[in-house]
C-alpha cells in the first residue's frame, strides 16, 4: 500500500485531546492527500486514552489508523521510536497529541518537501517561547554549554515536530541506542534540513508531562550521549593540581633555604596533592577509554550515505 504521509503521535494521558486531534488531523490531511496514516502510540497512559484510541480505530475504518499501546510509560523518545518503526509513508511527521502543534503545519511541511527536492527534512521551531523567563534562561544556558562540548550542533528552539523523507526515518531507526535524545539524533544523522517557524498553541486539555525532574534527566541524557568531556575532566583537574603542587614545592624550598625553616606540614601537603594529581590523571585516562567504549556500544553506523552513484548495474 502506498502511503504518502504518516503522522506519528505520541500520547501519554491525552484522553481529552485524542479525539479532537483525530478530527483536526483528518480534516487537514484530507485536503492534502487521501493516502495518509495516523500512528498513535499510547505510551502507557493511565487515563482513558487507550479506550478512546480503540474507539477511534473501530469507528473510523475509512481512515488508516494504527494504535500501538505500550505496557507502561516508556517516555516520549520510546514512543517516537515505535511510531517511526511502524510508519511507512513517503513522508513522516512527528506531532504532539495536545494540539499545541497544528496538523495544518504538518501539511505545510509536506508541501515544502514536495516542492523542494533538495530538502530531506522540514523542522518546525517555536516562533515564541512559551516557557517562563527562568526556564527559558536555563534552556539557553544548557544549549550554549552542550554546543561548546559536543561534536554535533544543537539548535536551541528546534522541536521534535518535523517531517522527514523515508531515508531520514530509516537513518533514525538505524540508531538503536537505548538512551535516546532525539534533538541530538536529528543533528547527528545530518541531511539537509529546512527550518520553519511555528506558533505553539495552548494545550487543548490536560497539562504538560514535563516536570523539573524529567527535564533535568533529559538534559543529563543529552549531555551524556553527546559528550564524554565529564569522563576526561579528571585529567585536567589532575594536571592543574600537579602544577599547583610544583609551585607550592618551589615556594617551600625557597622559604626553607632563605629562612632556614623546614615546614614539614607543607611538604606533607605537597605529597598528598601529588598523590591526588596522579590518581586524578589516571581516572581521566580510564574515563577516556570508557568514553570510547560508550561510543562503541551505541553501535551507530560509521557513516550514513545519502546517495550513491555507481557504474555497477546491481550494486
Ligand atoms: N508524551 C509521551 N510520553 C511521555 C510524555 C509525553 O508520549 O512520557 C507525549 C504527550 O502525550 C504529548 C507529547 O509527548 O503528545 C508532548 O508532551 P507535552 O505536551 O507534555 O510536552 P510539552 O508540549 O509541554 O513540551
Ligand atoms: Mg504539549
Amino acid at each position: 500500500m502506498n502511503i504518502k504521509h504518516s503522522l506519528v503521535i505520541p500520547c501519554f494521558n491525552e484522553e481529552g485531546n485524542v479525539e479532537i486531534f483525530f478530527s483536526a488531523a483528518k480534516e487537514a490531511m484530507k485536503g492534502y492527500t487521501e493516502d495518509f496514516e495516523l500512528i498513535f502510540v499510547n505510551d502507557g497512559s493511565r487515563d482513558k486514552t487507550g479506550e478512546k484510541l480503540r474507539k477511534l480505530f473501530n469507528e473510523n475504518k475509512d481512515v488508516k489508523i494504527k494504535v500501538i499501546s505500550f505496557s507502561r510509560n516508556f517516555g516520549k523518545e520510546a514512543a517516537m521510536y515505535a511510531g517511526l518503526n511502524a510508519s511507512c509513508g513517503e513522508y513522516t511527521t512527528i506531532i504532539d497529541a495536545d494540539m499545541q502543534q497544528r496538523p495544518e503545519v504538518a501539511v505545510q511541511m509536506g508541501k515544502i518537501l514536495d516542492m523542494n527536492p533538495e530538502y530531506d527534512m522540514v523542522a518546525a521551531f517555536q516562533e515564541k517561547r512559551k516557557d517562563g523567563k527562568i526556564l527559558s534562561k536555563i534552556k539557553t544556558s544548557f544549549y550554549s554549554v552542550i554546543n561548546k562540548v559536543s561534536d554535533v550542533h544543537f539548535i536551541e528552539d528546534a522541536s521534535d515536530f518535523r517531517t522527514m523523507r523515508r531515508n531520514v526515518v530509516q537513518s533514525i531507526i538505524d540508531l538503536t541506542e537505548y538512551h535516546r535524545f532525539s534533538k541530538g539524533i536529528f543533528s547527528w544523522i545530518g541531511y539537509n534540513t529546512c527550518s520553519i517557524p511555528y506558533q505553539v498553541m495552548e494545550r487543548e486539555s490536560g497539562e504538560t508531562k514535563w516536570s523539573v525532574k524529567k527535564l533535568i534527566k533529559y538534559a543529563l541524557d543529552g549531555i551524556m550521549a553527546y559528550t564524554d568531556l565529564p569522563l576526561k575532566l579528571p585529567v585536567y583537574f589532575g594536571a592543574g593540581a600537579a602544577i599547583f603542587d610544583v609551585v607550592l614545592l618551589l615556594s617551600l624550598l625557597v622559604a626553607d633555604l632563605a629562612f632556614d625553616k623546614i615546614c614539614t606540614a607543607g611538604y606533607l601537603a605537597c605529597l598528598i596533592i601529588f598523590l591526588f594529581s596522579v590518581l586524578s590523571v589516571f581516572m581521566g585516562i580510564m574515563g577516556t577509554y570508557i568514553g570510547k567504549i560508550h561510543t562503541q556500544v551505541k553501535n551507530r553506523p560509521v557513516y550514513i550515505a545519502k546517495e550513491i552513484l555507481t557504474y555497477e548495474e546491481n550494486p
